[in-house]
């Protein structure tokens, strides 16, 4: 979106704020569609956790997409928003057994990824068709703490553990209708992602009556000009062709499931903050903004580098900042960074602020959590409210003492 655009909506609804464009959620939703053309059954499951806002769900549901949930209360949210529960699976990891069963009653489909859960899950519901998460054990790149497939991972049931998971299901009698990977988030390189499919297709072939297969997510995205992202195109094009060849083998169709949540939303996303004031020190000259990590935590979270543009100025001469928050700790977003020209009163535009931004906000130093606003057919429309003094003390109880 244009500076002028954004500068306008933050006119309107004020700041902080976010602000979401319809179009490029759909431009990046048709990309990956279009990118796997070629294979029958396609299912795109957006991973709702990075950007859980009712609207966008409905916009997804419009584009086709189905839901990946990790807790009940986003299958809820799901549902609420109008998806069918046979358009939803639920991912979790380390949720409780009740919490599982609750979610299968409800009719969506369930990925268990630990042995003692499918065990327990067989044995008392043996007619409800479970999906499994493998770790095939590949580093996908990306950042340590966001790298999910590897040996030491907290995710899924290690490939060499298919032999126990065999002799449940022979036991239980249980039907496995789909087998799960997600190798973690930012995949550099589009030959890993192809190694971890081959090891996915091994594994399937050893389960007889699938219905899909989902290869999870972890598409890198550009943060500025010239920045790696996944291939999407020639993704589709290798991975496709090898899953055409793998069906036949197979003997049946299959789906061909993903489900992304950084690639649809990410650069969708911008969150727009005011400079309060602009602070020289005798090393650096700070940008302090009306916002801080509790409206955006992922720079001091894991280190995330978003471009910061001064849309107030956007062709002023580019001088070196160091943009910190109003939280009283550490709350840097970024330093020494080249931004055109700042003065106190102009609004910056943080870029890639669609996935796990907002979804991981938080009151803390009792601030009010930001509004947000979908940007769609030229138009700005409030889809969240800025929060209220009545937010922070809903659920307190101030008792006499
Ligand atoms: C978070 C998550 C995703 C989405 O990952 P992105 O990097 O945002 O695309 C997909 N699948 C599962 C199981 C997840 O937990």
């Amino acid at each position: 979106m244009q500076p002028k655009e954004l500068l306008t909506l933050a006119e309107e609804f004020g700041s902080p704020l976010y602000v979401y464009d319809a179009a490029t959620i759909e431009h990046q939703y048709n990309r990956l569609k279009n990118a796997f053309s070629k294979v029958e059954n396609l299912r795109i499951n957006y991973a709702m956790k990075a950007l859980s806002n009712l609207s966008i769900l409905k916009l997804m549901k419009k584009y086709g997409s189905g839901l990946d949930t990790v807790s009940i209360q986003e299958v809820q949210l799901g549902l609420h928003a109008g998806f069918s529960p046979d358009s939803i699976i639920f991912t979790p990891n380390g949720v409780s057994f009740e919490e599982i069963e609750a979610v299968a009653e409800l009719g969506v489909q369930i990925n268990i990824d630990n042995l003692s859960i499918l065990e327990h899950f067989g044995t008392k519901h043996p007619k409800i068709p479970v999906c499994i998460r493998i770790n095939p054990h590949v580093m996908a790149g990306g950042n340590e703490n966001i790298s999910v497939g590897h040996i030491d991972s907290k995710f899924g049931i290690s490939i060499y553990q298919v032999p126990h998971i065999l002799r449940i299901v022979e036991n239980t009698g249980m039907h496995i209708n789909g087998i799960h990977m997600h190798t973690g988030s930012d995949i550099l390189d589009i030959e890993v992602f192809l190694y971890a499919a081959e090891i996915l297709f091994d594994t399937a072939k050893q389960f007889k009556e699938l219905d899909f297969l989902d290869f999870g997510s972890g598409f890198k995205v550009p943060y500025k000009k010239g920045d790696i992202e996944t291939n999407i195109e020639e993704l589709g094009k290798k991975l496709s062709k090898r899953f055409l060849a793998f069906e036949k083998e197979y003997g049946r169709t299959l789906t061909l499931a993903f489900e992304p949540g950084k690639f649809l939303v990410s650069e969708a996303g911008f969150f727009l903050a005011k400079v309060n004031v602009v602070k020289q020190t005798t090393s650096t000259v700070f940008a302090g903004i009306d916002s801080g990590f509790n409206h955006l935590i992922r720079p001091m979270l894991y280190g995330s580098q978003h471009s910061i543009e001064n849309i107030s100025n956007p062709k002023g001469k580019e001088r070196y900042y160091t943009v910190v928050g109003y939280i009283c700790e550490t709350d840097t977003f970024a330093n020494n960074r080249r931004i055109a020209e700042i003065h106190e009163g102009d609004m910056l535009c943080f870029k890639n602020a669609g996935a796990y931004c907002y979804s991981m906000s938080s009151n803390y130093n009792s601030r009010y959590k930001p509004a947000e606003v979908l940007s769609k057919d030229g138009k700005g429309i409030l889809v969240s409210k800025r929060e209220t003094f009545d937010d922070l003390v809903k659920n307190q109880i101030m008792i006499e003492v």
